[in-house]
């Protein structure tokens, strides 16, 4: 072990202390003790047992403790720390300059347990409320969060389009002979991209104003100045086609396709339709080359922004919301929606200030003055967000429940559960008479949170014999129901409802990240759920 890593570990140690609240002079000496480490110019691992006892800031205890790391390279006092402590917890102990003790806070008051649910909260506004915190804070640590996911080297579809589009933008106005394109996931506008990929002939990628870090025959990887690392792949204009063919469908869809093609060879064409052409099989959009599923299909269905009529799942000021319900609506209908369906947070979600009966009949007579007042028909719906509660009923009494137009049910609490469990809580949501849609079905968290495990076929089916919708919930760090499932729900003859889950009147643009996602799954004009 290196001086460093044997220090990192003194800094783990005191990090995950002060995470636990534990004796602060004890912490503090690990802090110096990491310190005076690096500061060493001799390699630990060379000297003896007094050498290291003689050190300053080392005591006997963190002797032995360097000693036990040396021979096997574990510290059984951090590794007692680490077992009480939730691995998303660890891991957000590696945010850079978001400390320990901000980290307890949002652990024990928000109950974030990994770096996806905290981005998640911070986009719901919830840690501005928070002591020691603001909206300062929250916006710097969604900067610091996602930094800290690039690091990894996953990212968010949206969160990397304008860093994408930006590069072609320079790629164009530096290289202005070259024809460019974006190859791989990120052409397929897959909801997680590892690795941003462009395809370039008719000029040369050295002579780019970005760092190359690497090159190997015909590809190239660059980074930009804020340590973003891209690749350009470097093909010649007779081949262009073959090439942003190969480039951009995954393996599954490759397979599949060469198996459906009476040609085998595809190699030096011109364009991608020559390429289709040449298989006698009609053009395939890059969003539809996942799998094989949409080979010589029909797909001119498929929907586009223009079928999401209305905003469906929006919060106000009256729960979590940023925007008021006035604001809210004004901006949908200057956006050309032609209706919102107002969906705060039910009773039980009082972390999120759910409304509880007297202010849902508040909501109820501010909205019908608004739409009274409205003269081109546009329309504001009462909806309610309900927690599905922990045995499947929904948030309220019937009284209050007969009086929405539509309820989106969801799960937020009690998310530890196994399939059977889950499956059920949510087939007795969707059984309720009065639930129109159900609201992010898995709850998972794009990169950080898994969500509870259910059996699709048999959500859907429940779906089906009840009439009940399924969301996609636009939020691109959500983008649930997961796209992969909707062939099965237009066969079942689901709706599929494109939800932003709007926080705000900006949270309303998310819509096209969800239309993104639905026509990756194939969803056709038929079966988009609109409220008229
Ligand atoms: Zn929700
Ligand atoms: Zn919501």
């Amino acid at each position: 072990m290196t001086n460093k890593e044997i220090a990192n570990k003194f800094a783990d140690l005191a990090n995950i202390m002060e995470l636990h609240k534990d004796n602060p002079f004890k912490i503090k000496s690990y802090k110096n003790t990491y310190i005076q480490l690096r500061k060493l110019d001799r390699a630990l691992v060379d000297m003896t047992e007094d050498e290291i006892a003689s050190l300053k800031g080392v005591g006997k205890a963190t002797t032995s403790k360097i000693l036990e790391l040396i021979e096997t390279q574990e510290m059984n006092t951090y590794n007692k720390y680490r077992e009480k402590t939730p691995p998303g917890i660890v891991e957000m102990l590696g945010i850079k300059g978001f400390g320990p003790s901000k980290i307890r806070v949002v652990w024990k008051e928000l109950g974030c347990e990994t770096v996806g649910e905290l981005l998640y909260a911070c986009n719901e506004n919830r840690l501005v409320g928070l002591k020691g915190f603001g909206a300062k804070t929250q916006a710097d640590l969604i900067d610091k969060i996602h930094f800290f996911l690039g690091a990894r080297n996953k990212f968010h579809y949206a969160r990397i389009f304008s860093k994408a589009n930006g590069i072609m933008e320079q790629v164009r106005n530096e290289l202005p002979e070259a024809k460019v394109e974006f190859v791989g996931a990120f052409r397929r506008k897959h909801p997680i991209i590892d690795k941003l990929e462009l395809l370039l002939c008719n000029g040369n990628p050295t002579t780019l104003n970005y760092e190359l870090v690497k090159q190997d025959n015909n590809r190239y990887q660059f980074k930009t100045d804020d340590d973003f690392i891209f690749h350009i792949i470097h093909c010649k204009e007779e081949e262009w086609g073959s090439k942003l063919f190969r480039y951009t469908g995954t393996r599954e869809f490759m397979e599949s396709f060469l198996s459906s093609s009476e040609a085998k060879d595809f190699k030096g064409i011109a364009t991608e339709e020559e390429v289709f052409s040449k298989a006698s099989l009609p053009y395939i959009i890059p969003e539809l080359r996942e799998n094989g599923l949409y080979i010589n299909k029909d797909m001119s269905q498929l929907i586009t922004e223009d079928d999401v009529k209305g905003v469906i799942h929006s919060h106000t000021t009256y729960s979590d919301g940023i925007n008021s319900l006035q604001e809210m609506a004004s901006y949908s209908k200057e956006k050309g929606y032609r209706y919102i369906g107002i969906t705060d947070h039910s009773k039980s979600a009082f972390y999120a200030n759910g409304l509880k009966e007297d202010r849902i009949k508040e909501q109820w007579a501010e909205i019908d003055a608004l739409n009274a007042s409205y003269e081109d028909g546009f329309r504001i719906y009462k909806g309610i967000e309900s927690d599905i509660l922990y045995d499947g009923n929904l948030d309220y009494d019937e009284d209050i429940l007969k009086g929405f137009d539509f309820i989106i049910a969801s799960v937020h609490s009690n998310l530890k559960m196994d399939e059977e469990k889950a499956t059920s809580r949510l087939i007795k949501a969707i059984e309720n008479p009065y639930t129109t849609i159900l609201g992010h079905p898995t709850g998972r968290l794009l990169l950080s949170r898994k969500g509870y495990p259910i059996d699709h076929k048999k959500v859907i089916d429940a779906c089906a014999a009840n009439g009940v919708a399924i969301e996609m919930n636009a939020n691109p760090l959500r983008l649930d129901m997961d796209f992969e499932w909707i062939p099965y729900a237009m066969e079942k003859g689901v709706k599929i409802s494109i939800n932003p889950d709007a926080h705000s009147t900006q949270g309303i643009h998310d819509i096209r990240y969800g239309v993104m996602a639905a026509r990756k799954g194939g969803l056709t004009k038929e079966f988009i759920y609109n409220f008229e």
